[in-house]
């Protein structure tokens, strides 16, 4: 059975997404090292957190919180782009999963309704293979244990990179970008967490929200999987 083992991973390797060292055979996705020194953003149990004050204003969610602290080349940042350029959805979900548990037991989040992941253009979602953001909305699923909802956003519009534009910039980058299909929403839904991988500008959520709250009389929640650090 060891040989066989060692044969699949010599055919197969497995790498943890962090610190690219191979996974023992217990470990998936990530190793336990990593595991244990995931750099929590601490911002769920934060009323007027600075994530919740990028929305004060504009979109105005219940509440805002992301996972992760995103620090150039560290742990996070290969994680992040082992989901979104190395074909690694499983990446999503685990931490997805690891995230739904720190909403789960927040004493200040709520129970919610639905998740929706903020959706890709549907050019960039057949290129990467899937939209990473529904993989973090399936692990928060599994946690909270309530369900995902597709396509009751969808993206119709290409946009490019929005960190280099200014925020009036990138609100008009977004505009009309998003549509949402009314007979998706479920009945009786009254809370809704919209699930993004990064926030950055805030500009992507910032147009999703007003879509929801427009249409729907949904309390909109929002959770991004980590936040770049300064
Ligand atoms: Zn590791």
């Amino acid at each position: 059975m060891k040989a066989l083992r060692d044969l699949l991973f010599v055919l197969f390797p497995r790498f943890c997404a962090g610190c690219k060292k191979p996974l023992y055979t217990h470990e998936h996705v990530i190793c336990t090292f990593c595991l244990m020194r995931l750099p929590r953003a601490k911002l769920t149990n934060t009323a007027d957190n600075a994530l919740e004050r990028l929305f004060w204003g504009t979109a105005a969610p219940e509440m805002v919180t992301a996972f992760l602290k995103m620090s150039r080349k560290g742990m996070v940042h290969h994680c992040i782009h082992a989901l979104k350029y190395n074909r690694r959805p499983e990446v999503g979900r685990k931490l997805g999963i690891l995230f739904g548990e720190e909403l789960r037991t927040s004493q200040r989040w709520p129970a919610i309704d639905l998740i929706v992941p903020v959706p890709l253009h549907p050019a960039k979602e057949k290129e990467r293979g899937y939209n990473q953001s529904l993989h973090i909305a399936m692990g928060i699923s599994e946690s909270l244990r309530i369900p995902v909802s597709a396509n009751l956003l969808t993206k119709r519009r290409y946009t490019h990179t929005q960190t280099k534009k200014s925020r009036s910039q990138r609100r008009d980058n977004v505009d009309n970008v998003f549509h949402i299909n009314r007979n998706k929403l479920p009945p009786g839904c009254t809370s809704i967490l919209l699930v993004d991988d990064v926030i950055t500008t805030g500009a992507t959520l910032e147009a999703c929200i007003l879509l929801l709250k427009k249409n729907t009389s949904c309390k909109i929640y929002a959770a991004a999987l980590a936040v770049p650090t300064k």
